[in-house]
């Protein structure tokens, strides 16, 4: 069986010849040297019992003392063959060996013909025979040892059949005649053996070296691929699956020292370039990022991007805590040089990152990651551009996150969720004709929670489905109750509108309720939502909109406010965001943003509604902005579905904003 030191000699040798003849010279001496000790012994048993045959005739130093220095030798020589090693895996080395070998072969075989010789006259006949037996058998056993070297084969059968003629044909018998010309002819064949020997020895090596080289071939092969899979193909950055090995990696059970850092980072207004100036201009701002990314970390931290335009480092935790906050200050600023595009144009993202906290105790690398990620969408949230640390209030959030999530899973949600109704209203006439159904969580464990809590953890859960179907259920049933009026109003999670098995639930909700109902039903999506998968959410915001419903963009402004979503998902309502409202205050730039966002949907016949309207003079400037549809605390929180009722039976009313002048020109109404 071929063992693993046998293999990688092979392996060293081959790689070390530098021509194919240096493989097979290399491939000989490996061959003989595995002889060698084999040899030895032959011969020693030989003259040993050749010597022992002449005991007491012939004088001692030649029976015995001869003998005993050959097997002396003999010794002196396997040991010597042990560190042959190195030798069998040096091209130069192992040429010289063989020339040794063979001249120490000549010279050995020339000892024991002298030997014969100094013992011929000592013999009677039956021992000359043996003489003839013993060269003849030292001349084949020397040929089977070294039949891989035909050279050497050639000296020891010229020397032992050299031994033969000048021995025995002084001695002008037959029989020796007869026994020299068999052994000659046998040596012929022993030595055209060798030759073929050598030859396929030489396809073998050839072949063994075709085998070594696709080996190679397909070992780098795999190296490349295992590579491939690590490594992130237009960046050349470490990949997803590359930076969870290191994540693990990067964390031991070390709890009570310091810890490693990890960094999320995530570009912002990078879809944007995508869109506009195609993903070649995109690919590039990638590339470019990385290289920035991994100028500003240097050597000491590593760098991966996670997809899309989202990066993640880990930093040692032998780095100090300043340098940590240095780092996310560093690439913040790096990012926000000016990227030059493919097409020469030059455009602008910041980057928002958010990295974990060494003052908080964790269980596992993971729980960093959960840090960074959860400041990560804390930097999103407050401002782009921004590094952020873990903080103690994320920690405290993130507690509380977890307990909503939980009481979430636990809820009943047909029983524990209502909704309100808050009217939208025309400050023209102070018709009330829509609303919108917001929902309600009466928790029996927290009690009431904010939608905007419980949407975002139902969101990240993974488990707006149920919600959005029980609060769209609700609102179908309200509508149906109320067929006075024009239309109401609910919001759709992003993940609904990318969700084929949720849009395909809401289609089948939708069709077991008649037309009068469905179609005053307005879904609202907000822009950030459409960003995740535009074709996704195109392709199920059509299916609704086939069955007559009507599709509003919610919080108009606080996104990328894209020209191009607008118009290619055709909306048919517009709510500018309440911020836009409360700036309203701050007259100038308030009335500009709203009166453009008014003067666009009115060219694309869109209808505007805006939202957070809480005082008179909001109103006032808004409605110089072109706004006559207002939704907001001026006119009514969100109320329940009784208090709303008498505003459509007409036994309560809004008042109109010119009613609103004249009564009560500087206080709110409802
Ligand atoms: P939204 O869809 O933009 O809803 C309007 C939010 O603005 C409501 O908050 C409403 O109470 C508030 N609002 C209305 N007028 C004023 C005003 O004059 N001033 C101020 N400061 N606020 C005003 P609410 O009900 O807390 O809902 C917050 C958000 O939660 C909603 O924003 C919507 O994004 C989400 N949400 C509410 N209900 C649902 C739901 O059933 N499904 C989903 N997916 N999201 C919902
Ligand atoms: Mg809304
Ligand atoms: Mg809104």
């Amino acid at each position: 069986m071929l063992r693993t030191t046998d293999i990688r000699t092979y392996r060293k040798m081959l790689q070390n010849a530098r021509t194919p003849d240096e493989a097979v010279m290399m491939e000989q001496l490996r061959a003989i040297s595995q002889n060698i000790p084999a040899l030895y012994l032959l011969l020693t048993v030989a003259i040993a019992a050749l010597g022992s045959t002449l005991l007491g005739s012939a004088p001692d130093w030649l029976t015995i003392w001869l003998p005993a220095a050959f097997f002396g030798f003999a010794t002196i020589r396997l040991l010597a063959w042990r560190k042959m090693h190195q030798v069998l895996i040096d091209p130069d080395k192992a040429r010289h060996q063989l020339k040794r070998i063979e001249f120490g072969t000549m010279l050995l075989f020339l000892g024991m013909a002298l030997w014969i010789w100094a013992l011929l006259p000592y013999a009677n006949p039956q021992e000359r025979l043996h003489f003839s037996f013993f060269a003849a058998f030292t001349g084949a056993s020397s040929t089977i040892c070294g039949i891989s070297r035909p050279r050497l084969v050639g000296v020891c059968l010229a020397m032992t059949l050299a031994v033969f003629c000048f021995l025995f044909f002084s001695m002008s018998e037959r029989f020796f005649y007869l026994a020299t010309a068999q052994i000659g002819i046998t040596y012929f064949v022993f030595f055209m053996a060798s030759l073929s020997y050598k030859s396929r020895l030489a396809q073998s090596v050839a072949l063994l070296n075709r085998l070594d080289v696709e080996n190679r071939r397909s070992s780098e092969l795999a190296d490349t691929n295992r590579s491939m899979a690590l490594t992130d193909m237009l960046t050349g950055l470490p990949n997803r699956r590359s930076f969870f090995q290191d994540v693990d990696s990067s964390y031991g059970p070390k709890a009570d020292k310091i810890l490693p850092v990890i960094g999320l980072i995530d570009l912002d207004g990078f879809k944007p370039i995508n869109d506009v100036f195609g993903h070649t201009a995109g690919d590039a701002v990638l590339v470019e990022t990385a290289r920035r990314l991994k100028q500003v970390l240097g050597d000491g931290a590593s760098v991966s991007r996670l997809g899309g335009d989202e990066f993640a480092y880990i930093l040692p935790a032998s780095m100090s805590q300043e340098a940590v906050e240095e780092i996310g200050q560093q690439i913040v600023s790096a990012m926000n040089e000016p990227f030059s595009l493919p097409s020469k144009e030059v455009s602008r993202v910041s980057a928002s990152i958010g990295y974990s906290s060494r003052s908080f105790p964790v269980q596992s690398a993971r729980d960093l990651l959960e840090q960074a990620d959860f400041a990560l969408f804390r930097a999103k949230e407050q401002k782009v551009g921004r590094a952020m640390e873990f903080s103690a209030s994320h920690a405290q959030t993130q507690m509380r996150g977890a307990v909503v999530h939980q009481a979430l899973k636990k809820a009943d949600l047909d029983v524990e969720l209502r909704l309100v109704f808050q009217p939208i209203v025309n400050s023209t006439d102070g018709e009330m004709t829509r609303c919108e159904a917001l929902a309600r969580w009466d928790s029996p464990e927290l009690g009431s929670v904010s939608p905007i809590e419980f949407v975002a953890i139902a969101e990240k859960a993974g488990m707006t489905q149920q919600l959005t179907q029980v609060v769209v259920r609700k609102a179908l049933e309200q509508l149906h109750a109320w067929p006075d009026l024009k239309s109401m109003s609910v919001n759709l999670s992003a993940q609904d509108i990318i969700c084929r098995e949720t849009s395909d639930a809401l289609v089948a909700m939708f069709l077991t309720m008649p037309e009068s109902v469905r179609h005053r039903l307005v879904l609202e999506v907000t822009e950030s939502s459409l960003l995740t998968d535009l074709e996704e959410a195109r392709y199920n915001l059509m299916k609704f909109r086939f069955l007559g419903l009507k599709i509003a963009i919610d919080d108009f402004g606080t996104g990328y406010s894209s020209l191009r979503y607008l118009q290619e998902l055709e909306f048919d309502i517009v709510k500018i965001d309440r911020s836009f409202g409360a700036a309203l205050d701050s007259k100038a730039r308030g009335l500009g943003l709203v009166a453009t966002i008014q003067h666009l949907c009115r060219s694309l016949s869109i209808e505007c509604i805006i939202e957070g309207i809480e005082t008179q003079q909001q109103l006032e400037i808004a409605r110089s902005a072109g706004c006559r549809y207002v939704q907001g605390f001026l006119y009514s929180p969100p109320i329940e579905a009784a208090d709303l009722a008498p505003y459509l039976t007409g036994e309560k009313g809004f008042m109109s904003y010119r009613e609103m002048l004249q009564q009560l020109p500087e206080r709110d109404v409802a």
